[in-house]
C-alpha cells in the first residue's frame, strides 16, 4: 500500500497557496474559469499523481466516466494539453501539483528570476513573501513521489490513452 498522503498534502498546499494570491491581489489576477493559456503544454507527472487522477476517475458515476471518456476520445487544440477541452480543464479537480500553481509567482532561486503569467501583475511584482519557490516545490515533489513509491513518470498523453482504455 502506498503512501499517498504527502502527495494530497502538496496538493492541497498547491492550491492553498493560488487561492491565497488570488484573494490577495484580486484585481491583478486575470486568472478564472475559461482562460486556459497556461494548458498549451504537454506535460509528465509522477505516477503517484496520475494515481490521484485515476482514483478521481473512479469516484465518478458511470454516466460521468463515460461522458469523460467520450469528451477525451475528442481531439484537442493544437498545442494544447491533452486534457483541455473547450478551454476547460477536463480533470479539474484531481489536476497535478503543477496546474495548481499557474499564474501566480513563481521564483526559480538558481536563477534568481521570477515568472509568472503576463496577464498578472500589470502593475509589477509582488512583493517576496508572495513568491513561491518552484525548486523547493519540485524537490518536495520528488520526496512526495519517492515516499509513495510511485515515482515514474508518465506523460499525461499516455496516460489519457490508459484511461480510455478502461
Ligand atoms: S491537466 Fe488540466 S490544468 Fe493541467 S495543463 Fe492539462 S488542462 Fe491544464
Amino acid at each position: 500500500m502506498s503512501n499517498k498522503k504527502p502527495i494530497e498534502t502538496l496538493q492541497e498546499n498547491a492550491s492553498g497557496f493560488f487561492d491565497k494570491i488570488n484573494t490577495k491581489y484580486a484585481s491583478q489576477i486575470k486568472c478564472s474559469e475559461g482562460c486556459s493559456k497556461c494548458c498549451y503544454t504537454d506535460i509528465s507527472i509522477f505516477k503517484v499523481e496520475s494515481e490521484r487522477l485515476l482514483a478521481w476517475f473512479n469516484s465518478q458515476s458511470a454516466e460521468t466516466k463515460i461522458e469523460l471518456q467520450t469528451l477525451w476520445k475528442g481531439t484537442v487544440e493544437k498545442g494544447a494539453c491533452t486534457f483541455l477541452y473547450a478551454d476547460r480543464c477536463s480533470v479539474y479537480e484531481a489536476r497535478p501539483v503543477i496546474c495548481r500553481t499557474q499564474g501566480a509567482p513563481l521564483y526559480l532561486a538558481s536563477e534568481n528570476s521570477l515568472d509568472y503569467c503576463p496577464l498578472n501583475f500589470e502593475q509589477g511584482d509582488p512583493p517576496k513573501e508572495d513568491w513561491l519557490n518552484l525548486e523547493r516545490l519540485n524537490t518536495m515533489l520528488s520526496l512526495a513521489a519517492k515516499t509513495s513509491g510511485l515515482d515514474e513518470r508518465i506523460r499525461l498523453k499516455k496516460f489519457k490513452a490508459e484511461l480510455l482504455a478502461l
